[in-house]
């Protein structure tokens, strides 16, 4: 991991997850109140009382002192779209329309020289800044925006998973490949990026509208010969699209059918949205433990409906959380789950501010399979922090002054937070350049 194999510390209120407080309740948290999180090389080398692990730190050790604020895992972003940095916050269409307008219009100028460079810096500093330390990243169709986004990852240590949009039907041509051509390009990015240092690869056909069945199939050999790679798609976001997928695939059971047809449906695939699904849908998810991901800013901004998370939860398929930028309206996670309490809200069911905060954390990190790797405290894990300020916004500090515990001021935290609570993001130990704008 980090050179450096210095042992440090950071000093504050820490908060972890070890179990879903859906499952365990209060047994699900790591509470401690002054506590030390020791990380040596790059990783977690313990978490608990200051009191307790202070006489354990060598003599010269770095502490950095973070009291009175909560420090907790990194955040994980589970669906978000480099090239829609700049798509973010357009105007007045639904998902079909809204892709033509604005979308394939922006993510052609990623053919041009640095644009993917300057898009993918930017999207790293927004993500640190936000709190965020692992995102699943759609790239453009273009191999060089994925080339440019692990170099730009690699080179500031983040766990990234991301890959190269495969195109070859329903888009203009200056964004589409060939089944061939995205088939060898996602394998060459494979080759050069998939566990090259902490990044990873997502074979990502966009979805099953702009993928002809010769594309899919190519999709399923990446898959079958890459089976530890992650797989990225779009599914049931919006009516007019699935009427399309449905149209362009009639001999499929329905969409998920479409996926499952060319074995894309599995334990590493990440399906985006899962809004308009069947009994059926639900059922061929949890059978092949595919993952269902919730993108509430982005289902509310573009109209596409409410995510179930209860009926999810009832037919035993495992749900991440994502912003899904540019359809989605904030970088933040907090954000996020502020939007999915209101989108659950609306269907009648609720969402703690545990529930949250374990989602954006320990819940993605068991969603993606890396739950060994990042999402808490646990010794071992990679170093991957935020450090957050509950008061920094002068309306959540006058709100504070009247919580009675943890749980309301986490979810006074969850409920009005975003990235100006962020004081310091780290990476593998190391803490970032990138401050809150
Ligand atoms: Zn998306």
């Amino acid at each position: 991991m980090s050179k450096d194999h210095a042992i440090r510390a950071l000093r504050g209120r820490l908060l972890w997850f070890v179990a879903d407080p859906d499952e365990a309740g209060d047994a699900a948290h790591r509470f401690v109140e002054d506590g030390l999180l020791v990380v040596e090389g790059g990783l977690i080398r313990a978490a608990g009382e200051a009191k307790a692990l202070l006489p354990t730190l060598p003599a010269g050790a770095i502490i950095a002192d973070h009291r009175p604020h909560l420090i907790m895992p990194g955040f994980i972003d589970a669906h978000i779209h480099m090239p829609q940095t700049q798509v973010i916050a357009s105007y007045g269409a639904q998902l079909m329309e809204w892709l033509t307008r604005y979308t394939f219009v922006e993510e052609q100028k990623l053919a041009q020289q640095g644009h993917a460079e300057t898009l993918s810096a930017f999207l790293l500093d927004e993500l640190l800044a936000s709190g965020t330390t692992t995102a699943a990243v759609y790239c453009s169709v273009h191999a060089r925006s994925a080339e440019a986004f692990f170099a730009e990852s690699h080179r500031r240590n983040t766990r990234m998973i991301a890959g190269k949009v495969m195109m070859d039907r329903n888009a203009p041509p200056a964004l589409t490949d060939t089944a061939a051509s995205g088939y060898a390009d996602s394998k060459a990015l494979i080759g050069r990026w998939h566990g090259k240092g902490r990044q990873l690869y997502a074979i990502t056909p966009r979805f099953a509208v702009t993928s002809t069945p010769e594309q899919m199939a190519a999709a399923q050999r990446l898959v079958a010969e890459h089976p530890d790679c992650f797989v990225q798609t779009h599914i049931n976001e919006n009516r007019s699209e699935i009427a399309a997928a449905r149209e362009l695939y009639p001999d499929a059971a329905d969409y998920a059918g479409i996926y499952e047809d060319y074995g894309l449906l599995g334990r590493r695939s990440l399906l985006g949205h899962c809004i308009h699904m069947t009994k059926r849908e639900w059922r061929a998810f949890a059978e092949h433990g595919a993952v269902a991901v919730f993108c509430p800013t982005s289902n509310l901004f573009l109209g596409s409906g409410l995510f179930d998370w209860q009926r999810a939860r009832h037919e035993g398929v495992r749900v991440a959380v994502a912003t899904d930028i540019g359809g989605g309206t904030s970088y933040s996670m907090l954000r996020t789950m502020a939007e999915a309490y209101k989108v659950l809200q609306l269907q009648g069911q609720s969402l703690s501010a545990f529930a949250a905060l374990h989602a954006i954390t320990r819940g993605n990190a068991v969603a993606l399979g890396l739950e060994h790797l990042i999402g808490s405290f646990e010794t071992g894990r990679e170093a991957d922090i935020v450090v957050l300020d509950p008061g920094a916004i002068r309306s959540m500090a006058h709100r504070l002054e009247t919580v009675r515990d943890l749980a309301e001021e986490l979810f006074v935290l969850v409920t009005l937070g975003d990235e100006r609570n962020v004081v310091a993001t780290y990476v593998a130990g190391e803490r970032t350049a990138s401050a809150a704008a």
